[in-house]
């Protein structure tokens, strides 16, 4: 089985917020041959193309043409690009005594929060330049990439009772320190002038920026014989990776097969990037009628169309397994893990949850399910909120994690290999 740990690694270090990992994603699409497709042209697909087409610089929508979609539907994947992080408030440089600057965020999704204390962290994002029309800014990614900032928790002796449970206000206790200046007054707009120096632009035609917190420690492997993946942001770009590194491997059947990158999954999916707009049912429209199909296409397309809904699952935690359903115990290693929630927050039912089942088989691939203890509330995901806009059948799984939403959570490089082998197989059939 080949081993794609390192690749993984690789494409986490490269895409440290979701903008970045659209970029890179773009980055190795291209190298693959695909072009990208602009919203506002008219498009002309051909069978076997290879396109791309992006939202907002965060989401991006990839599909290797197939043959008429009416007569063999679509495969999708879909996972997400953000993570929950950290956001750079407008006006951030706040002086402090000493002339140490530090900065006003905003908790973007639902992060563990002390997890992300005492880390070095660096700043990424992207920045709006001043263009030819009002209407058309230019954009560019921004990643800073070296250690800038740290959120220092405060020490022991000043609240001997840390270690039995400490409430964390998000705007006291949470904002990283940046470091000093000559003088209070060289503090206003230094994250402007950071922007445009990085970029080697004129200050006055950076318009606004989108910049987020994120830890600058590398992914790793751990464990005794390397079988963990201790990372930032698994949750969802171990998922993204596996449907980009499968759509590459596979040959396909005949059928459109798509990876769906969304933004913004971490805060309900509410965007025009999101999940919960109607930018894949409009991606769906256009290939079919691109391709030569009516609107009745259209609709025999979405009927015998089949969707992975790829977002991380839990893994049994050893040191809480009460936490956990009695008889369904998703464990790291243990293969990719199908979620099913009888108040239907998964879009799993049992004709999916077999279908998944038996291109896992088919791929040689160990399947495990997952559902919540019956008293704990758990967590949604993109399929349902896809389903409201396109009535597809599909599954919700994930690889199992430890930590979701931690600064990093930990995963296995089996499953992620394991996870390839069985998208591959679901492109190919
Ligand atoms: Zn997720």
């Amino acid at each position: 089985m080949t081993d794609h740990t390192a690749d993984l690694k690789a494409f986490l270090d490269a895409s440290p917020v979701n903008f970045l990992a659209v970029e890179e994603l773009r980055r190795r699409l291209d190298a693959a041959g695909f072009s990208e497709l602009n919203p506002a042209d008219t498009w002309t697909i051909c069978p076997g193309d290879r396109r791309y087409v992006c939202a907002n610089g965060s989401a991006i929508f990839a599909f290797i043409a197939g043959d008429a979609p009416a007569h063999t539907g679509v495969r999708i994947i879909s996972a997400h690009s953000d993570s929950p992080c950290f956001r750079v408030k407008p006006h951030c440089e706040m002086v402090c005594d000493g002339d140490i600057v530090k900065l006003n965020t905003e908790v973007y999704g639902g992060p563990i929060l002390y997890t992300w204390f005492d880390r070095p962290l660096s700043l990424a994002g992207r920045a709006i330049l001043r263009g030819d029309h009002p209407l058309r800014p230019r954009h560019r990614t921004v990643c800073f990439r070296r250690p800038m900032l740290v959120i220092p928790h405060l020490a022991i002796h000043f609240n001997r009772a840390v270690n039995d449970g400490n409430h964390l206000s998000r705007q006291k206790d949470m904002l990283p320190v940046l470091g000093h200046v000559a003088s209070a007054a060289d503090a206003k707009g230094l994250i402007h002038r950071l922007v445009a120096a990085e970029l080697e632009a004129d200050p006055a035609d950076v318009l606004d920026f989108d910049l987020s917190l994120y830890t600058v420690e590398g992914a790793s492997t751990v464990g005794l014989n390397n079988e963990f993946i201790s990372s930032g942001r698994l949750d969802d770009l171990s998922m993204v990776h596996a449907a980009l590194t499968a759509l590459l491997a596979s040959d396909g059947c005949g059928a459109t097969r798509i990876m769906a990158i969304f933004d913004n999954e971490e805060t309900g999916s509410g965007t025009k990037q999101g999940a919960a707009s109607p930018v894949l049912q409009q991606l769906l429209r256009r290939l079919c009628a691109a391709l030569g199909g009516t609107d009745e296409d259209y609709y025999r397309c979405v009927a015998d169309s089949f969707m992975v809904s790829a977002d991380n699952a839990h893994g049994v935690h050893p040191n809480y397994t009460e936490k956990y359903d009695p008889t369904n115990h998703p464990v790291l290693g243990g293969g990719p893990v199908i979620k099913i929630n009888a108040n239907c927050k998964y879009m799993t039912d049992a004709d999916s949850a077999a279908v998944f089942a038996t291109v896992c088989e088919r791929a040689g691939v160990p399947v495990q399910r997952f559902v919540n203890h019956s008293d704990v509330a758990g967590g949604s995901t993109l399929g349902n909120i896809l389903t409201s806009q396109i009535p597809l059948r599909g599954v919700d799984m994930g690889a199992a994690v430890w930590a979701m939403h931690s600064a990093r959570e930990t995963a296995s490089s089996a499953d992620h290999n394991y996870t390839i082998r069985a998208f591959t197989e679901f492109y190919n059939c």
